[in-house]
Order: C-alpha cells, then sequence, then structure tokens
C-alpha cells in the first residue's frame, strides 16, 4: 500500500522542475531539462517535501502552460481588429506564484528560469503560431500584456511613422497645432495627420518636423524633412502614394513629397540635423533704396560670423543666450523703389528677421547696421535646405 502525502508536500511539475536548472546547457526545452535532472535530484525534491505531480496539481504554475488556448481565446477577437506583422509577449504574475517559485528554485542554487519568462516565450510562440506573425523583442507593432492575477489583457499598439518633406506655401498656418488658440485650425501637422490618421484608423497624431519655420515664412524648395507619426493604428500597411496624392490635391498650402516607412528613432535623427538654410527676404526701406549702400552691406555681411542675442519676440519661450552663426553669402536679386529682394544662407538656427532688422541691436553686425538706416522684412521664404552638402 502507497502511504499518503505527508503533510506539507507540495506538487511540482516536470516543466517547472526542469526550470529551475534554466540556466544549465542551451538548446533544452523546460521538460527536456526536468527529464534530465530527476534521477539525480529526486532525493533532494522528497527531502524538500515536494513530489512530481501532473501540471494541473503542479504548487507553481497550476497548469497555466495548457491554458495558451484559453488566453487565445480570450484576445483574438481584439487581435483581428489590429493590422500588425510583429507581436510581443509580457505578463504579470501573482506575488504568491513567484515567491513559490524563488524558494523551490533556490534548493538548486538559483540557477533556474522565472516562470514569467517561459511564458512570454511560449505564448509568444503560440501566437506566432496562431497568427503568421513574428516576434519581434525590440520594436514589436503589437505588444499582448497578459495580467494572469485577473486573467485580464491590455494590448500596447505601437505608432506608425512616415518620414517625408513638406512645402508650406502659405504665410498664415503653424507648423504644429496650437492649443491655445483655437481659431487657427489649420496647420501643417493638421492638414497631413488628418489624412493619415484616417488611413490608419489611429487614434491622434503628431508631427515631429526637423526645426520649423515661423507661421508667416513660406517652405519652399526642396521642403523640410519630417516625420509624422500616428498613435494607435488599426491599419499599418496604407499606401503613401495615397497619402501623398491626398494631401497635395487638398489644395491647403501644403504640399509632401518623398515618403517612407519610419521608426521612432528616425525622429531624434531628424530632429538633430543643422544643415545650412537659404532664404529669400523681401526688405522694406524708409524711402528709397540706397542699391550702392546695400550692395555694399550685402558684400560685409557675406562669410561673416554674427552674434545674435536671443530675439526680443521669442525670449519669453528661450532662454537668453548670445548665439554665434555663420553668414555664409548674401546677395541681391531685386531692386524697387522702396522695397528689395535679397539672398541668404546662412548656418542653422540663424535668426533671419533679426540679421535684416538688426533687433534694437541684439544681433550684430546686422543689414540695416551695415546699411546704415532701418529695414523691415516684408516677408520671408526658406528657398533651400542644404541636406546634401550642396
Ligand atoms: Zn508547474
Amino acid at each position: 500500500m502507497s502511504s499518503p502525502l505527508v503533510t506539507g508536500t507540495r506538487g511540482i511539475c516536470l516543466r517547472c522542475f526542469g526550470r529551475a536548472f534554466g540556466k544549465e546547457g542551451s538548446g533544452f526545452t523546460n521538460l527536456e531539462r526536468g527529464s534530465n535532472f530527476l534521477s539525480s535530484n529526486r532525493d533532494k525534491l522528497e527531502q524538500n517535501g515536494y513530489v512530481l505531480t501532473s501540471d494541473e496539481k503542479c504548487s507553481i504554475c497550476n497548469g497555466l502552460f495548457q491554458n495558451l488556448d484559453k488566453y487565445y481565446d480570450m484576445i483574438s477577437a481584439d487581435l483581428a481588429k489590429i493590422e500588425f506583422n510583429t507581436i510581443l509577449v509580457g505578463s504579470t504574475f501573482d506575488q504568491e506564484t513567484l515567491s513559490a517559485e524563488s524558494a523551490f528554485q533556490e534548493i538548486f542554487g538559483n540557477l533556474g528560469e522565472s516562470i514569467k519568462k517561459e511564458f512570454n516565450r511560449e505564448f509568444g510562440k503560440y501566437l506566432s503560431d496562431r497568427t503568421g506573425k513574428v516576434a519581434d523583442l525590440a520594436e514589436p507593432d503589437l505588444t499582448v500584456l497578459m495580467d494572469l492575477r485577473y486573467d485580464s489583457y491590455k494590448l500596447q499598439n505601437r505608432s506608425v511613422f512616415v518620414y517625408g518633406t513638406y512645402r508650406k506655401l502659405r504665410r498664415d498656418i503653424p507648423q504644429t497645432r496650437w492649443i491655445h488658440r483655437k481659431d487657427v485650425d489649420a496647420s501643417v501637422e493638421s492638414i497631413i495627420g488628418e489624412v493619415f490618421k484616417g488611413m490608419t484608423e489611429g487614434r491622434n497624431y503628431f508631427l515631429h518636423g526637423a526645426g520649423r519655420e515661423d507661421v508667416d515664412v513660406r517652405m519652399l524648395g526642396n521642403g523640410r524633412e519630417f516625420i509624422i507619426e500616428c498613435t494607435e493604428p488599426r491599419r499599418r500597411s496604407v499606401s503613401l502614394e495615397f497619402l501623398k496624392q491626398t494631401v497635395n490635391a487638398g489644395n491647403h498650402g501644403v504640399e509632401i513629397d518623398g515618403l517612407r516607412f519610419a521608426n521612432k528613432s528616425d525622429v531624434i535623427g531628424i530632429k538633430g540635423s543643422t544643415h545650412d538654410k537659404s532664404y529669400r527676404v523681401t526688405v522694406k526701406f524708409t524711402g528709397t533704396v540706397n542699391a550702392e549702400q546695400l550692395q555694399y552691406a550685402a558684400e560685409k555681411l557675406s562669410g561673416k560670423d554674427i552674434y545674435q542675442r536671443t530675439p526680443l519676440r521669442v525670449s519669453t519661450r528661450r532662454s537668453d543666450l548670445i548665439r554665434k552663426k555663420s553668414i555664409r553669402s548674401v546677395s541681391v536679386e531685386e531692386i524697387g523703389s522702396d522695397t528689395a529682394v535679397i539672398r541668404i544662407r546662412a548656418e542653422a538656427g540663424t535668426y533671419i528677421k533679426e540679421l535684416v532688422n538688426g533687433d534694437e541691436g541684439r544681433t550684430e553686425p546686422s543689414l540695416a547696421q551695415l546699411y546704415g538706416g532701418p529695414l523691415q522684412v516684408n516677408s520671408l521664404d526658406v528657398v533651400w535646405i542644404h541636406r546634401n552638402g550642396d
């Protein structure tokens, strides 16, 4: 007759036993490890009050790994609503399970793998088999977070990112939405983002620009680099050609080009770019233009380093610093009676309006100072961003 189990004996399944040797050798499943180490450790198991049982009676996993179908059934309807290519599983276990596991693994020298890690891997593999999508540990489209304490779950759906360049042909819209100005409803961000959001069926959108121009400045030429991000998209494989055609055909004064899919790390890349820019400025004079003086001022400023204190108009938002900027070239393109068109190429971050008008002496030298009379900027366009060493 077999003797009844002694009081306090706990059941352990072969998998949870094997997992206690998780760091011993590679290329084995935990079930295989369990079989390999069983005969040499049977006494130790019993001395510590454990007895080998089936999964369902295991004091650590309670048959968890037999329940993957159940978890899949729980999430499958939500999975079907979202288009994704890569997937990852995360999980939360109750403290009781984790404590029971660490007490058990201590007996064998703490060389084990955690149940959490095994579950994430096994359920990940299961989901790959069922959905045909591959695992991605670094940047998965979809992360399934299983909370095994409450048999609940959460899906984290990674944003979709698209890189491109935009041209802004208007002098009355900002680059991004202004939360504090409800009367300004159009922006480069919303003109691109609304179309993109509609296509991806996402929740919200953000435009990340490689710098920005003022509201009243047009962005012409080869355009400015941007990345549009849409959060929680249900569709990812959208047509970028359609996005481009739709935005450009909308006649909102924003044109986009060079679209390609991107990722989060590209955002940092474009934010840090520091290319020279060329501008066309229409300058207003008090009285008639002195062409000779203007030509002299342009030549003097070409190739010069200037010092700019943070302009008065932005001083509430930016710290008051003096920046040294290199003015690569200045040339006079047209002269009217009391206006002139000037082309300026300058280092990234130069305040062009202040370079022209001098900002009450805060920019030195300035075109106005060298010309010897007050100058005003009538209009300003960015005409080229020198991205390719041109
Ligand atoms: Zn177990």
